[in-house]
């Protein structure tokens, strides 16, 4: 019997934040495993994870659909996307609202494939006929990207719109779903999505380190010998795992045990309906609460999906965010900070192994922060 480590019992502070998340004592546990690369368990949770990943996604591989893991965090699974799918010579649209359609454009840039920009404002949606007006005006774009929850804000993108009209120009299309995928429905034969990109810590509550791609297999078969990378070529990954169904290069081997722990524990809370009802509890219960102490939010409601919420700082003068925050972790709860060009905002996120409680105990905590910097009313 080997010692318990240092760190264990210890109660870790709640994740309310973008990633990475709060999971639960049972993920964890499923860790306490050394497997080799090719052990058969090993190789069998590999398939095993990328078929109920499809079946997640309503799809299947008799549906001409592919799954494929990356290494790493989600970027990395958005970069190998990016560096594969953009044929050489090939042109990028990316729609940007937020901090991670921008991240797009900067790999795209790093890769010296050429993009272009189509921005609109943080707290608005992006704009699908601006999206076919881009199309029309240069047609040596290619390949379209765009976010879904844009996790900067919380707003929810138009995808099922933004995709018939990539399809309908003949352009590839990418989405980043990757702080909405296993918590909001989103079908990607009717939004005509080629390459999905998610990772294993967000809303499927697994552990960081690999990101999954599900894509159209008739798109995933054009990337072969694009990528830009040896590490991050989506086709050569999908063909290892096709192959001998291993990783390429060292496997994250206890992530992959313990996303197939959370994968279990997805199905039993009810898979995405169950895990929209309870992120959609917690963001009423949030903004309900947070209101009601004169808080106010970035976005528009109608825009705002339950998967993290931003917030404006009170205007009052005694507030402090970085007081604030701080109280707040010393309280065992950790909010983040917001990330917005044109207001001052904090979010906080109901993913994760958050519960209905477990937000009720942080408004009750950031009613006494408030109390204890003499801001009466939230405003
Ligand atoms: C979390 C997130 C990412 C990836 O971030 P990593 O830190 O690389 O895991 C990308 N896009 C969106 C929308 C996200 O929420």
């Amino acid at each position: 019997m080997t010692s318990p480590g240092k760190n264990a019992g210890k109660k870790d502070k709640l994740l309310f934040t973008p990633g990475p998340l709060t999971t639960s004592a049972s993920v964890k546990e499923a860790m306490l495993r050394d497997l080799g690369s090719r052990d058969t368990a090993f190789i069998a949770a590999i398939r095993a994870i990328r078929n109920s990943l499809l079946g997640l996604a309503g799809l299947s591989r008799e549906k001409g659909y592919e799954c494929v893991l990356m290494q790493g965090s989600g970027t990395f699974g958005v970069e190998s996307v990016i560096g594969s799918a953009v044929p050489p010579g090939g042109k990028l649209l990316v729609v940007i609202n937020g901090a991670y359609g921008e991240r797009i454009l900067k790999i795209a840039g790093v890769l010296g494939i050429e993009c272009e920009a189509l921005r609109c404002n943080e707290n608005r949606k992006t704009d699908p006929g601006e999206v076919a007006g881009r199309l029309e005006a240069d047609e040596s774009i290619t390949t379209v990207a765009v976010v879904h929850c844009e996790t900067t804000t919380g707003i929810i993108n138009p995808v099922e719109e933004t995709g018939s009209i990539a399809r309908g120009a003949g352009k590839t299309y990418i989405v980043d779903a990757m702080s909405s995928f296993g918590a909001m429905e989103l079908d990607l034969e009717a939004a005509e999505i080629d390459f999905l990109v998610s990772s294993a810590n967000k809303c499927i509550e697994g552990v960081p380190g690999f990101s999954f791609v599900i894509c159209r297999a008739g798109a995933l078969d054009h990337c072969e010998g694009q990528a830009r990378s040896l590490s991050l070529d989506l086709f050569a990954q999908w063909q290892g795992l096709e192959t001998n169904g291993q990783f390429r290069f060292t496997p994250p081997t206890h992530t992959i045990l313990a996303f197939e722990r959370a994968l279990e524990e997805l199905a039993e809370e009810g898979g995405v309906a169950g895990r929209a009802a309870r992120y959609s509890r917690n963001y009423d219960t949030l903004v309900a609460g947070m209101r009601e102490m004169g808080f106010v939010e970035y976005l528009a409601r109608e825009d705002q999906g339950y998967i993290i919420t931003s917030f404006r700082y009170p205007t009052h003068p005694a507030f402090d965010f970085t007081e604030f925050y701080t109280r707040l972790g010393e309280k065992d709860l950790v909010i983040y900070p917001g990330k917005v060009s044109d207001a001052d905002c904090f979010r906080i996120g109901n993913i994760g192994r958050i519960q209905d409680s477990d937000v009720r105990n942080l408004l009750k905590a950031i009613a006494s922060v408030l109390e204890e910097q003499g801001v009466e009313n939230a405003g």
